[in-house]
């Protein structure tokens, strides 16, 4: 029989549930408002209700439930005080367990991502991999061995926030000259109006440069060098087998990432070049964080 588990994207605007099998296919989803001013507690039964909406139109019986949410702890199952939430810090795993009587997993974005390129994206077979979310801000995801490096506290793979620039621009973070301060797409703004002194939009450049078109070339190439600089440093310590790149600044497609390819061999540790892949994620990204949810339910071995 088709094992089901409930995929749960909690972000500040919208969440999403989905119902995703082994293999990854979505058998059904919803999206519905957070609603960022509300407390958890109202929260909670909103979501409850969705989800058995969902289960008795589809009849399906999951067998568990994975919650990606930001500033969430795989370790400890909390979200320490979710950025554009109002819940404070919420005992995340322990909550859901309690209502839905089902194992719960929960951790970051990036965390996710990793594990969904693992078992159904670019990266299935490969045991050492570096993900990097490239959309708002800059996340990474890391797989040593076939596991998500958690490190002592979880929430390990902090990659957006290495220095490339020194005292360069300032990052979200309170730091400065950070990686997410320049290859984000908040960051790849401020290399546009640096650089063309004007606010020309990304997704128009990223279009753009597939007819090569001069500008789009230059904030592409640019962004690429501090791209290929901080994947460059990370894979040096890491070396994985394959660094796969997702999130929406990669819609500027191929011609960018032959840039970045380009820009990381020549910043990589000599004896490591040629060795390891970079990639754009070929999974879908209007669905990727429901299945990276849902992929930490199998890839923790629920049956
Ligand atoms: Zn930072």
């Amino acid at each position: 029989m088709e094992k089901f588990v409930l995929g749960i994207d909690i972000g500040g605007t919208n969440s999403k549930v989905g119902l995703i099998d082994e293999s990854g296919s979505i058998a059904f989803r919803e999206i519905f408002p957070t609603k960022s001013e509300e407390s958890f507690d109202i929260y909670l039964p909103r979501l409850k209700e969705i989800v058995d909406k969902l289960l008795t139109i589809t009849g399906k019986v999951p067998i568990g439930i994975g919650v990606g949410a930001p500033n969430a702890n795989f370790l400890t199952g909390m979200v320490h005080e979710p950025p554009n939430l109002s819940w404070g810090s919420v005992d995340l795993k322990k909550r859901f367990e309690e209502l839905f009587k089902l194992p719960t997993f929960v951790d970051n974005d990036a965390n996710l991502a990793a594990v969904s390129e693992l078992l159904w994206g670019c990266a299935s077979g490969v045991k050492h991999l570096l993900v990097v979310t490239l959309g708002t801000g800059v996340g990474t995801g890391i797989i040593i061995d076939g596991n998500v490096l958690q490190g002592a506290f979880g929430g390990a793979g902090e990659g957006g926030h290495i220095e490339i620039v020194p005292n360069g621009r300032a990052c979200g973070c309170g730091g400065a000259g950070h990686l997410e301060a320049y290859a984000s797409a908040t960051g790849m703004k401020l290399t546009i109006k640096e650089i063309l002194g004007s606010d020309v939009d990304l997704a128009l450049l990223g279009t753009a440069l597939k007819s090569g078109d001069k500008d789009a070339l230059k904030i592409f190439g640019e962004s690429a060098k501090y791209l290929g600089k901080g994947l460059a440093s990370m894979a040096t310590i890491l070396f994985p087998e394959m660094v796969v790149l997702t999130g929406g600044v990669m819609n500027a497609g191929p011609i960018f990432l032959e840039m970045i390819r380009a820009e990381f061999e020549k910043m990589i540790f000599r004896s490591f070049r040629g060795k390891i892949k970079v990639e754009i994620s070929s999974l879908p990204k209007e669905d990727g964080a429901i299945l990276g949810a849902a992929s930490i339910v199998f890839h923790n071995g629920i049956k």
